[in-house]
């Protein structure tokens, strides 16, 4: 047994199905996950000392590699003034003038703990803001575990073939409307069956959560449309594609802008770090500005917002990063490409910039039906492959991976041969 399995075995006793987040229990590819013990740039080291080449980056923050030199500087010398005051701070200030600055939309910004605390108040205060209570959400797109949320939910959800989870109450449920990805006429439907009642409609704006799901040509464009047409809030969970699709997320790079974003993951810099922010109109209902309750004990905490103050302030002064990003999955993409030509392959790969999913099926996947047609068994054996030869991949089909400007030209070529190799072993399984 590898130290991995040991510690496995015994978490099983004392942590519900030994982790403390579904998918890291490598449920859906079978096997049992690694425990890590450290990451530095673009590897991660497991408990039995082996190294892995890194294309989750913590599920996307790491978006400059692990233990990146300012970032660990940052809180090294935050550490010194203690951890937490439950006070105002300087840096809160900082950050939300470096947050409105980078972010197109926000005007104000609120700072929490989770990106699924940041939907959960992004949606009570569009409820408060318009007084109406539904919501529409797409399959398959993932918000955090927020009740409201967990209707259709990608990512773990899915994962773990719990799509509805037991404890979500029907009426929450029945304020959850959903549609398909991409289907604008399934939204202006719900929209006139619900008349002013919708709330608001949420959306990644480009998908990671069934895997890499990119919005077709007019549909933000025209999900922007139906929330003016019908006074809903239109909010972009921008936690995974914030700051990384581009400095300012995938409003910036696509040009729409919505009401209300909410952010994670690369905001704190690998600490546990949400935001949510927006329209100054909207923002001035929170309290105590306005009515809408939101709160949080260690809410900007001074450690966190040091690490993730140093990250956005790299990624502000760096537009480079952004170059390189695209450099860098473009190569790998093109070697993927290259293979699936040299084999015959018909995988399907989505990608934009720093964000890919090679989806195993012949299809083009731009919902979640067409993700879930995805040959699963196939994926579970060309994760282990892959990771049998160092690169460590999201334990399931649905999910985006993440690459961090750590990936060097030779680390690239190394997954893209891993890529063939794997690839080949499960076509000829
Ligand atoms: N929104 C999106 C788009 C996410 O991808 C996630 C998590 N992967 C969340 C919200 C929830 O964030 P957290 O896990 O920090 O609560």
């Amino acid at each position: 047994m590898t130290t991995s399995e040991q510690l496995f075995e015994k978490a099983k006793t004392l942590i519900p199905g030994g982790v403390n987040s579904p998918v890291r229990a490598f449920r859906a590819v079978g096997g049992s996950p690694l425990f890590i013990k450290s990451a530095k740039g673009p590897f991660l080291y497991d408990e039995d000392g082996r190294q892995y080449i890194e294309l989750i980056n913590s599920w996307g923050p790491m978006i400059l590699g692990h233990a990146f030199e300012p970032v660990e500087k940052a809180v090294r010398d935050a550490i010194q003034h203690s951890f937490s005051f439950g006070a105002p701070t300087r840096k809160e200030v900082e950050m939300a003038e470096l947050i409105t600055w980078m972010v197109p939309s926000v005007d104000k910004v609120r700072m929490v703990n989770s990106g699924t605390e940041a939907t959960m108040s992004a949606i009570r205060v569009a409820r408060g803001f318009t007084g109406r209570d539904k919501l529409i959400k797409f399959e398959g797109c993932y918000h955090g575990h927020g009740d409201s949320f967990l209707i259709a939910a990608g990512s773990g959800a899915v994962t773990m073939g719990v799509p509805d989870s037991p404890g979500v109450t029907k009426a929450t449920a029945a304020d959850t409307l959903t549609a398909p990805f991409n289907d604008l006429a399934a939204v202006e439907l719900l929209f006139e069956n619900n008349h002013n009642q919708v709330a608001a409609v949420i959306l990644e704006p480009v998908v990671g959560n069934m895997g890499c799901v990119l919005p077709e040509p007019g549909f933000l464009e025209g999900i922007r449309a139906l929330c003016d047409k019908h006074g809903a809030i239109l909010i972009f969970d921008e936690v995974m594609t914030g700051f990384r699709l581009a400095k300012g997320g995938a409003q910036e790079r696509f040009g729409i802008l919505p009401d209300l974003t909410t952010m994670g993951k690369i905001i704190g810099g690998g600490m546990p770090v949400g935001a949510y922010g927006g329209r100054a109109d909207i923002m001035n209902q929170v309290s105590p500005a306005g009515p809408v309750y939101q709160a949080g004990t260690l809410s900007g905490n001074p450690i966190a917002m040091s690490a993730g103050l140093a990250m956005l302030r790299y990624l502000n002064d760096h537009s480079d990063v952004y170059m390189q990003l695209e450099a860098i999955g473009n190569k790998l993409v093109a070697g993927f490409s290259a293979t699936f030509e040299k084999f015959g392959m018909t995988y399907t790969i989505n990608h934009i910039g720093s964000m890919y999913t090679l989806f195993m099926t012949d299809q083009p996947v731009t919902n979640f039906s067409e993700a879930k047609s995805c040959d699963l068994r196939s994926f579970g054996r060309y994760f282990h492959a892959m990771l049998d030869r160092g690169v460590y991949l999201a334990p399931s089909q649905f999910e985006s991976l993440f690459l961090s400007t750590a990936l060097t030209d030779t680390l690239v070529e190394q997954v893209i041969q891993a890529n063939e190799e794997s690839l080949l072993e499960v076509m000829n399984d």
